[in-house]
């Protein structure tokens, strides 16, 4: 694969989001259906190897490419930049600690725009405490274990090539809270998927449910050694997760934002002729939606950037910066919706749309409440996963 530098990637990233994804973004939420087509221009592109290392042939990016990618994603589709951002989360978890028949079978398939892949943590019994997995992992034998459990709200569900999935330790002398990562073929025998997605928002996400029957796992498809979850956790799972999300949130802001500044340019009352625009109190409202979607994003590129850097103390910034941009994604679409007026209010409109996928961004785990709780802790010299 030619090498390319961000710039590059965001100009490619961006001419993607102009040309195929804007066009259906509208169809893809109002038919729930799986932007296949986006995310298969974006692979074709050469970006489906964004974050795995250069070593393994990726364009060995990090995660304020990541964030920046997802935002651009999101500026025109949610749904879209959340399946592209799970698939790169799934990429930097399978890209950690790869061996040189995993980097054959699925970092080569990635970079080169072939394969899928995508990120299974949460499950209905534990919910947004993800951390926490259910799904048993039993060694059969030397070389074979097999998988039972459920995950639920799969992104990607039923369409990715392998799904990455986290399951209690084999060993049973593991100790308590000690799991492992594995990864999944698609079509493995045993994977039985539930009913298709229909979310309020992120409509074309394929956020499914799929119960594990016994599935066969070689050995050659544990990833790292078992019991590394807790690493795999927190130094690739959380800091990939939180850029794909904050910068696919405040793509949807920023949306909000553009298309709420269209209109009140545009909106001209009659018997005064000015615009909405001209009104002072709503100049005043906008210039502070401006602010918060500007200190979110200076938030949210310094998290990566420290994070790119290696800082040691970075989790704050990562963990605040997708609490942030909830607050922040929530609010300014429910504001711009409230200064477009009632025609925003029409069924199919583009701000309507951004307040209901942005509202997925409490719910998904790490939750807003539990990011706040990991801040606070992180300051305070606490443990992380206390009660
Ligand atoms: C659109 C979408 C896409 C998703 N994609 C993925 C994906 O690709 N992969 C994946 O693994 N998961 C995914 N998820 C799942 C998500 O990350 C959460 O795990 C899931 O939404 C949690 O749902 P729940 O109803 O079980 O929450 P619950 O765990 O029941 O939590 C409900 C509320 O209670 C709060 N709460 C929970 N425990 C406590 C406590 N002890 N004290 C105080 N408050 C608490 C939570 O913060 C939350 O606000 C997705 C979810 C959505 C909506």
């Amino acid at each position: 694969m030619p090498l390319l530098d961000l710039s590059e990637i965001l100009r490619r990233t961006e001419e993607i989001a102009r040309e195929v994804v804007a066009p259906s973004a509208e169809a893809v939420d109002r038919e729930g259906r799986w932007p296949e087509a986006n995310l298969r221009a974006l692979q074709q592109a050469g970006l489906g190897g964004l974050v795995i290392p250069r070593e393994s042939g990726g364009l060995g990016q990090g995660l304020f490419a990541l964030a920046r990618v997802c935002e651009t994603l999101g500026r025109v589709c949610g749904s879209t930049a959340m399946c592209f951002g799970m698939h790169h989360v799934g990429s930097a978890v399978l890209a950690a600690k790869a061996t040189a028949d995993q980097k054959e079978r699925y970092l080569i398939p990635i970079n080169e725009g072939r394969h899928l892949t995508t990120l299974a943590l949460s499950e209905p019994g534990t919910g947004s405490q993800f951390y926490i997995p259910q799904t048993r992992l039993a060694e059969i034998s030397s070389d074979l274990f097999q998988v039972s459990g459920v995950k639920s709200f799969v992104t990607n569900g039923g369409h990715a090539d392998s799904y990455v999935i986290s399951t209690v330790a084999a060993s049973p002398n593991a100790p308590p809270g000690q799991f492992s990562c594995v990864v999944l073929p698609g079509q493995a025998p045993g994977m039985i998927w539930q009913e298709s997605w229909k979310g309020v928002g992120m409509r074309g996400n394929a956020s499914r449910t799929v119960e594990m029957k016994n599935v066969e796992v070689p050995r050659r498809d544990l990833l790292g050694n078992e019991g590394e979850e807790i690493w795999y956790l927190f130094t690739v799972i959380a800091p990939h997760f939180l850029m794909a999300m904050a910068g696919t949130y405040i793509g949807i802001a920023a949306a909000a934002l553009e298309e709420i500044k269209a209109h009140l340019t545009r909106r001209r009352q009659a018997h005064s002729g000015a615009t909405l625009g001209q009104q002072t109190l709503i100049q005043h409202r906008f210039g502070a939606l401006w602010a918060e979607v500007e200190r979110t994003r200076r938030l949210i590129y310094h998290a990566a950037s420290q994070g790119d850097a290696g800082s040691a103390d970075v989790l704050p910034a990562l963990c605040s910066a997708k609490a942030e941009v909830a607050d922040c994604a929530v609010h300014v679409a429910n504001e711009a919706m409230t200064l477009a007026g009632g025609i925003a209010y029409r069924e199919g409109s583009i701000l309507q749309r951004c307040l209901r996928d942005a509202r997925a961004a409490h719910v998904m785990a790490p939750t807003t409440d539990n990011l706040r709780i990991w801040v606070g802790r992180a300051l305070l010299g606490q443990p992380l996963l206390g009660d």
